[in-house]
Formats: C-alpha cells, structure tokens, sequence
C-alpha cells in the first residue's frame, strides 16, 4: 500500500511544543549526558555518579549510585511544592454516577497508610506483591504503597483466571496478596476475591490477603490470613517516612501479554525507569500544565504502569482513569468522559479506534470533543484507515496523532512522532524518540536501506529497559540478545520507507511465507480494513500443501455492512488482491463475530491459526473473553 498522506505538526502546536527538532541531535552528541539531563526531572535523595554502567552487557545500571523513592517521586513532593489540592485522577467509575476526583494530598494520605499496614503485616523491602484488582484508586494506592517501602509489585490483570495468578504468584514468590472482593465488568459485579481463593489453595506461600471492599458481594474468608483493607489499611497513621533505595532497586514485575507463549516476568528497576517514563510522558504528549490526560488501558497492563501511573504522577500531572468497557453503560460513554473532565490528550489502542468506526461516527459526534488537543495510539500498528477516522472523527481534524511502539519490555515509548517536531504518517510510527536508537536491520544485522525491511533492533541500551526476566538471566539473554550481536532483538517486523521513516510489519513469529514471498500480518490486515464493510480483520498464516503457507483471514464487518451480501468473501478477496498483490489474496476468509484478543487489545493469531488449521485450540488463560473462541467456531459451523 502506498501511504501518500502526511500531516504536518499544526503551526501553533509546534510553536509552543516541549520539545524541538534539536534535541534530536542534542542525544545523539552524546547520550548519556542528554540522559543525565533528564534525570533531573526526578528528585533524588543521593544523586548518581554515573549514568549507565554498560560494562556487563546485556545487564544494564542507570544511574549508578543515585538513591531515591518512587512514591515520593509520585506523590509527596508534588504535595510539598504546594500542589496537594491538584486531581491526581478524575477517577469513573463503571456503575453510573459513581465517581471520584483523588487531589495528590489524598494520595499522600491513602499511599502512606498503605504503607504502614504492609510494614505492619511484615513486608520488607525486596518482598513480592500481587495486586489482583479493578480498575479502582486503591489499585494505584497500592503500588504506590508497595514502591514507598520497597517491595516490587506484580499487578495481574483482574480478568485472569485463577490459573494465571498462580503461574504469577509461583512465578515470583510473593507472599502478600492485595485485591478485592470483586469489580464490575460490563454492568454486574464479578468476583476476584473467588479466583485468589481457589489460586491460594496451590500457593501455600501467601501469608496475607487484604481486601477492597468494592461490589459488597458474599465472599468467602480465611480467618487470619484475610484482611479488610477498610480495617488494616484505614486504621493507619497517614504519615510515612519513605525510605531512599537504589536506583536498580526492583519497582516491579510485569508478566507480558502472553500473545506468543508462557508469560514472561519483565523486571524494571527504579531509578531508570522513572526517568524514562516521565521524560516520554512529558515529550511525546506535550504535556502541560493545563492538560488532562486519558491513557484508555488497564492498569495491568504496562500501557498502564507507565502512562496511568509512573509517567503521569511523576509529572504531576491530572489524569482520568476509567473502570468500565467502552460499550458500559453506553457506546458513548468515553466522549461523554472526554466532554465532561475536558480531556486534552486522548491515549487508546488501535482496537478502540476500530470498534468505534465499527459503531459508526454517529456517536461520538454527540459529544463535545474540542478539549482534544492531542492523539495517541499504542499496542499494535494502528491501520491507515483508523488513524484517519481517528483524526477526523475525533480529533476533529486538527489533533496530532502519535503512534507509539514500545513494549512491557521496553517500559517507555520508544518509537513515535513528537507532535510539535514531527509529521504524522497513517500507519508509520516514524523514528526513535531522542536517546532511543531504533533499527531495522537485515538477518546478517545490517542496517537496510529505505524502501527495505528487516526486523527491528535497538542498538544502544536506554532508561527504562527491562533488567533481566524475574528469576532467569539466561532465558533474557537468549530471548533478546542472542539473535542478533550487541543489539536488543524486539521480535517485530519493520520496513523503512522512502523517507526513512519506520513501519512496524507486526510479530516476526506471525510474519507468512506463501510460495517463497515474505507477507506482513499488519499490511494485510490494514488492506482489509481499508474496504469499506470491514471493521477489523486477523490474517495468519495457515500450512498449506501447495505454497508452504496460505493467507487466512478473519474479519468483522462494520455495522452498517449487514451481513456484508453474498459475495462479501469474493469482494474481499479482490480488494486485497487490488491494494498489495494477488500473492496476498487470502485462501480463505471467514466472516466473524468478535476476535480473540489479550486484555491489552492484541489478537492472538496463535489461537485462529489453530482454528485455520482445524486443530484444537491452544492455551485461552490470558485472553480478555475466553468465550470468544467458542462464539467463532460455532458461527463457522453455522456456515459463516
Ligand atoms: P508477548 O510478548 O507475551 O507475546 P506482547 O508482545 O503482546 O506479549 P506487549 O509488551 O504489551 O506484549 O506488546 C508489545 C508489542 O506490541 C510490540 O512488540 C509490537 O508487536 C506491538 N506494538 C506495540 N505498539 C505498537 C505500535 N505502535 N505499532 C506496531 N506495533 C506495536
Ligand atoms: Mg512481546
């Protein structure tokens, strides 16, 4: 496909921009020094004496010798330059007129609290913790809690099963347990209180768990292990002294998505971390004073930790945070949000932006959007025709879009435009951000050309980088830096354009081979979703006898298509033989209801291509809905 289209930053934006096309060239000077730089956005309790230590690579030190607290970072100091009466988080919840403005005072006050009860019920620093929780302030509170004294959090998302959180906890031994008795999904109350229990039966390790009490549903309760959090937490003093730790101190484990295979304990460190999340928070969302800011994802998500809870509070900044689905109470309701809090920074997954094309423009054009200033786009190529609605229908035509590529693995963004520097390409996330040196290299590790493709390398380390996988230096080091020498194998595809400008092609594992020719999963893709009937599609790679691997394609139709006609599956076929080439018209096409994706908005390709390739369906434990897999086999035994 031939992406002619580019925007230019709008001249005011650009004017008044945080950042300038110099800085660029400032980090490519010298690095560590323009790192160094940005590190002084964080205050530190003992400053470091060196930048990066890289002389045991592929194991990283920032900030060497630095000593600071993240939950100070986060909360106190804002409280202390006279900001405590500032909203932290305009926080939605999902039952109707449930809502909460959190001040950084208040923070303060709950994140100390939870503190002293995690001292009081013995957790030290270096302890593991799991949070099991919805999408609620006490979920923040206590991450907070567990950073102010030390103890690396485990967040797993409140969708998974109880499978998921035993691997987790297993995984990282933790012993305390924070979660609540449930959370609303999609209009009712659903249990989590249930799932920790029949987790803990194989996790004998677990000495506490404390309990939001946040649907009041009957929950089951072990006396001497469970606590109320209203009671152990709200009985606490709200002063607390937070403790300075190294740099490298663990803040976190994040176990990825899982979208290719066993979970992998992503571990991040302190000091480098904040750095990177607040200088990209700050830079690439332009953020200013008057800003409020809208990441649309889960907590549990590393879209969350970053940019709901690391990156913004760091900077002080006035987030929303939202508990509910997209279509909970109505399809409305996030331009309802936008409209009422005057959110000017909107930040969602491609995935959003296609259910509401699916929905029709129709509804967000009942809201007043023009508080929007600006667009972000993060998890997965976002397809030409998705950023224009995007642009259009809900920046109104003169918000910036910034297509983000980053990973758990990479903690902070890492591949975008800056809006006031850089022109907006639908579908390229453009180059790597200043300090970041992002690559596309052939299978020898050369740099290629424009107009090539390749895979996709960082080639120097940076702040936010993962440290090791929890537990196993071996596992990161075949999985990362093995494949290619000295540089950081992400795992995804790209191509550079004529400008030199990258475009991310989607996961070198889903990348098909039909009949010798190389095709990218995200090309086909966004051919499809360019036709005017489609919403959203998944194409894999299924084997076949004749060209080694064969195009299969799964799509959903846009509401307005109806059934898309009788011959919707030819009209398909032809559309994408027209946009990139008759050796990417898919074998088969199969018109769906809903696609299986993670909780991060991701289509696990691994679970149709069991389905194209008519075998069993693999593992569903860290899918959003493990229904959907049923609900696509019996609408292709219907005859779809
Ligand atoms: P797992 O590694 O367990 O399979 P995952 O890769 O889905 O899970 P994440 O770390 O959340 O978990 O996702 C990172 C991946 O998402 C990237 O490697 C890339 O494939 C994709 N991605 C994220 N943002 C973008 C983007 N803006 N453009 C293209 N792809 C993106
Ligand atoms: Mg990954």
């Amino acid at each position: 496909m031939h992406e002619e289209r580019h925007f230019d930053p709008p001249e005011e934006f650009a004017k008044n921009a945080n950042v300038t096309a110099e800085v660029y060239e400032e980090a490519d000077r010298d690095r560590p020094a323009f790192w160094g730089k940005q590190a002084e956005r964080i205050t530190w309790a003992e400053p470091f004496t060196e930048v990066l230590d890289w002389s045991n690579p592929p194991f990283a030190k920032w900030f060497v010798g630095g000593k600071l607290n993240a939950s100070y970072n986060c909360v106190d100091r804002h409280v202390e330059a006279g900001n405590g009466d500032r909203v932290a988080y305009h926080w939605v919840g999902e039952p109707e007129g449930d809502t909460r403005d959190v001040t950084y005072a208040d923070l303060k006050d709950e994140v100390s609290q939870a503190a002293n009860a995690l001292v009081e019920l013995g957790v030290q620093a270096g302890d593991r913790v799991a949070i099991y929780m919805p999408m609620i302030p006490e979920t923040v509170v206590a991450m907070l809690a567990c950073a102010r004294i030390g103890a690396p959090h485990i967040v797993v998302f409140g969708g998974f099963s109880s499978q998921a959180l035993v691997d987790r906890i297993q995984d990282c031994d933790a012993r305390v347990v924070i979660t609540a008795d449930g959370g609303y999904r999609r209009g009712s109350a659903a249990g989590l209180k249930p799932a920790v229990d029949e987790a803990l039966e194989k996790c004998p390790s677990v000495r506490n768990v404390v309990v939001v009490r946040r649907t009041g549903q009957d929950i089951g309760w072990t006396e001497g292990r469970d606590l109320w959090w209203d009671d152990v937490v709200g009985r606490q003093s709200t002063e607390h002294t937070p403790e300075a730790f190294d740099a490298e101190h663990p803040l976190y484990v994040m176990y990825t998505s899982g979208t290719t295979g066993k979970p992998k304990g992503i571990l991040h460190t302190t000091g480098g971390y904040l750095v990177g999340t607040s200088y990209t928070h700050w830079s690439v969302f332009d953020l200013k004073d008057d800003d409020v800011f809208w990441t649309a994802a889960d907590i549990g998500w590393v879209t969350g930790h970053s940019y709901i809870v690391y990156g913004p509070l760091a900077n002080g900044a006035t987030s929303v945070m939202y508990e509910g689905t997209p279509d909970t109470p109505h399809k409305g309701i996030w331009w309802d949000i936008v409209e009422k809090y005057k959110v000017s920074i909107l930040y969602c997954a491609p995935t959003a932006i296609r259910t509401f094309m699916k929905w029709g423009k129709e509804i967000p054009e009942k809201a007043d959007l023009s508080s929007l200033r600006l667009l972000g786009s993060v998890g997965e190529s976002i397809n030409p025709e998705a950023y224009m609605w995007y642009r259009e229908v809900i920046g109104g035509g003169r918000c910036p879009i910034v297509d983000t590529w980053w990973q758990t693995e990479t903690g902070q963004l890492m591949i975008s435009p800056l809006p006031g520097v850089t022109s907006g390409k639908p579908g390229s996330a453009m180059k790597g951000l200043p300090g970041i040196s992002a690559v596309v290299v052939d299978d020898a590790g050369k740099p290629v050309g424009k107009g090539e493709g390749g895979y996709l390398v960082l080639t120097e380390p940076w702040p936010a980088m993962l440290r090791t996988i929890y537990g196993d230096d071996e596992r990161y080091k075949d999985t990362y830096w093995s494949r290619f020498e000295n540089m950081y194998f992400a795992g995804d595809g790209a191509k550079l354009d004529e400008d030199g400008d990258i475009w991310l092609l989607g996961r070198v594992d889903d990348v098909m081979n039909v009949s010798g020719h190389r095709l990218s999963t995200t090309e086909i893709e966004s051919a499809l979703v360019s036709h005017p009937k489609v919403a959203e599609a998944a194409v894999v790679g299924a084997t076949d006898e004749d060209t080694g691997q064969a195009v299969c394609a799964f799509v959903i139709l846009r509401d307005s298509a109806g059934d898309g006609g009788d011959d919707i599956v030819e009209e398909l076929r032809a559309h994408v033989a027209k946009e990139i080439g008759k050796i990417a018209r898919p074998r088969q096409i199969m018109v769906v209801p809903e696609l299986p994706k993670t909780r991060s908005g991701k289509i696990m390709r691994r679970l149709l291509r069991d389905v194209a390739e008519d075998r069993e369906v693999g593992d569903v434990t860290t899918l959003a809905d493990s229904t959907v897999m049923n609900l696509i086999s019996d609408n292709l035994k219907g005859g779809g």
